[in-house]
């Protein structure tokens, strides 16, 4: 048995994929669980064009709700023409806070590294010109990252997504100007997380961000269950312990955080949300 959700104070998960299949069915409740576990927004994401369409409409209906559209990695192959062209306009919509999930994916191989590389210039070069925040997927290709990001010649707003890098790269990413986003992975026993975990410790209290990347990889206790945002209290609670910090205190912070990256309005928040 899983044990019940606890409420440490107010979160914004800043990472939840709202359509997938295992989160759009049951949404109300989704929304309802979320905010008895204390948060108070979510940030949808879009990978592919017609997914950012869909979390923008979700965003539309659902106080509290925000959304990001972008082609994720991952799906840039099978991106048809006038994709792109609805990405741009998507991001002008009144709800789009960001522009992502965008990035670089050597783990999955879905697609050729030189597109994904050119999709995620469009992404970052769309991001500066509207003045958005980006955020950025990352598997296996930290370094990838880092030298892209640097050919920018400037800093760039936005997040470094379910970070599960080593200290070292946690540095270059700050100093690249990006918040670091830790998703539910950093409670796993597994040693080979220990690096991760050590990174965790080194972020500063003004450039860290939770999230949960639902439906993936869910914390534990509930580690091999679907994910959904309420979990998120649960990973607040491993890394505020992991920091040394009162989870009431990394909760107010991490909210601050995501609240001044993404701009959301203090006003709107889930538990407003008028319910049916
Ligand atoms: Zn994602």
């Amino acid at each position: 048995m899983t044990p019940p959700i606890p409420h440490h104070g107010p979160l914004v998960d800043t990472h939840a994929h709202l359509d997938d299949d295992r989160l759009r069915g049951d949404l109300d409740d989704v929304l309802r669980r979320a905010r008895g576990a204390g948060l108070e927004q979510i940030l949808a994401i879009g990978t592919t064009a017609a997914d950012s369409r869909s979390v923008v409409a979700i965003a539309g209906r659902h106080r509290g709700v925000f959304a990001a559209v972008g082609v994720q990695p991952n799906h840039v192959s099978e991106a048809s023409s006038g994709d792109w062209e609805t990405i741009v306009d998507l991001a002008r919509e009144p709800k789009v806070v960001a522009i992502g999930e965008t990035g670089l994916d050597r783990y999955w191989d879905r697609a050729p590294f030189p597109l994904q590389q050119e999709w995620f210039d469009r992404h970052l070069r769309l991001a500066i010109e509207l003045d958005r925040p980006v955020v950025i997927h990352c598997r296996d290709c930290e370094a990838d990252i880092i030298h892209q990001l640097g050919q920018l010649g400037r800093p760039i707003r936005g997040v470094l997504h379910s970070f599960t890098g080593n200290a070292e790269h946690a540095a270059a990413f700050l100093s690249l100007g990006l918040h670091v986003s830790i998703a539910g992975m950093v409670t796993f026993t597994n040693r080979s997380l220990d690096g991760l975990r050590e990174a965790v410790r080194t972020i500063p209290d003004d450039r860290i961000l939770v999230e949960t990347d639902s439906p993936y990889l869910s914390p534990s206790p509930a580690r091999g269950r679907p994910n959904q945002p309420a979990h998120l209290a649960w990973t607040a609670a491993f890394i505020a312990a992991l920091r040394g910090t009162p989870v009431e205190q990394f909760a107010e912070q991490t909210t601050a955080n995501a609240r001044a990256l993404f701009r959301l309005p203090v006003e709107e928040t889930l538990e407003e949300m008028e319910l049916p």
